[in-house]
């Protein structure tokens, strides 16, 4: 059986690694063939909604994915209907925009942020009337990693924030005063089995997510973000693997965004739970029984973004797993991540400081 994946990435990457053990091949469709999902399985190199390049990467697969939530909605449309493409476009539709992202959440229920949209500065000083300051102006569609976003501290701040932001419709939020930062990942298969793994604690450094531990073991806010992702699998009749980021505040779960894919908060399960997310998503995208999503001790996982710190160093070091994405360094970017697993939360702990001593340049 054959998986198309559209998007290289280290997602992409990870994906091929999981379902290689299972004997599936995997085509990629990426704009680069020297990238991290490129450089393990075949790639079509083109536009993600060239009809052509969309054609060539379907051809001859049992089921197209994608890895990656800027891929244009329009491209999914290419795909021929003779394979079927999880998760079902809806969902790609909704996550690439805040504003519909918060909407859809409002109308299931879901707590977010107060937002309001905002598209002139005359709106923006409406907009931060009704909400009050501090609040974050963020771009409504392509903002990631902490790009294409603003924090406004007080009213002085309204007009170069726009200015640096607008031209582009925006979403005013609420500034969050947030205990901590959690995410919920889970997979619904295309039987309608759904697994959620545990709650995860991630933080994040100018907007880029750093480190992540699980399991984060609240069960009043484990059933209420299971909660939340039963009404978005139910609402788009989903299939995959799905996301949701939230914001702890007061002890309750106020949603920020989902992502309709794997996601970077639930690496840590490739070696901390039962069954990896990355393989959870193909057996849900291919109708297959859902694996156990139990974890198996107490995970961190590292991002290593920027400069590669030394391998060495990491791979001395006891029960430390060290991921390479194949990817040239650059600032800012994922180039690998490490995930660390121990009997209980302390012991994780104290070697999560013994691999961040090796970070340090
Ligand atoms: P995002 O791109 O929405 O995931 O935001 C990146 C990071 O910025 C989040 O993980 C938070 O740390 C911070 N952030 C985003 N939105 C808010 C908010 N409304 N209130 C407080 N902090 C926020």
């Amino acid at each position: 059986m054959r998986v198309g994946v559209i998007g290289a990435g280290q997602l992409g990457r990870m994906l091929a690694l999981a379902g290689y053990p299972l004997a599936l091949g995997f085509r990629f469709l990426d704009s680069s063939a020297d990238s991290p999902g490129g450089q393990i399985a075949p790639i079509v190199t083109g536009a993600f909604d060239d009809a052509d390049c969309i054609a060539r990467l379907a051809a001859g697969c049992d089921v197209v994915t994608y890895e990656f939530e800027n891929v244009p909605v329009t491209a999914l449309a290419r795909i021929p209907t003779s394979v079927p493409c999880h998760p079902p476009v809806e969902a790609l539709r909704v996550s690439q925009d805040r504003l519909y992202e918060k909407e859809l959440f409002s109308r299931l229920g879901i707590v977010t942020p107060a937002y309001r949209s905002v598209e002139t500065l005359r709106e923006l000083e409406i907009a931060v009337a009704a909400i009050g300051l501090p609040a974050m102006l963020k771009t409504r569609r392509l903002g990631y990693d902490g790009r294409g976003q603003r924090c406004l501290r007080r009213a002085a701040d309204l007009a170069p924030a726009f200015a640096a932001l607008g031209g582009v419709p925006l979403i005013l939020e609420g500034f969050v005063r947030f205990d901590r930062e959690v995410s919920i990942v889970g997979a619904r298969s295309t039987a309608g089995e759904t697994r959620a793994y545990p709650l995860a604690e991630n933080i994040h450094g100018d907007g880029i997510l750093r480190e992540t531990r699980a399991p984060f073991k609240r069960p009043a806010l484990q059933r209420a973000a299971e909660r939340h992702l039963g009404r978005l699998f139910d609402h788009f009749g989903y299939a995959g693997v799905l996301t949701i980021e939230f914001f702890v505040e007061r002890g309750r779960l106020v949603a920020n965004e989902m992502a309709p894919r794997v996601h970077n908060s639930a690496h840590w399960t490739i070696e901390g739970a039962a069954t990896s997310q990355f393989e959870n998503h193909l057996r849900a995208i291919l109708g297959w029984p859902l694996g156990d999503t139990r974890a198996l001790g107490h995970a961190a996982m590292v991002n290593l973004i920027g400069t590669m710190p030394d391998r060495d160093a990491l791979l001395a070091l006891p029960d430390v797993h060290l991921h390479v994405y194949g990817k040239t360094a650059r600032t800012g970017r994922k180039l690998g991540h490490c995930t660390l697993v121990a009997a209980t939360a302390r012991d994780r702990d104290r070697l999560l400081r013994r691999v961040q001593r090796r970070l340090r340049p």
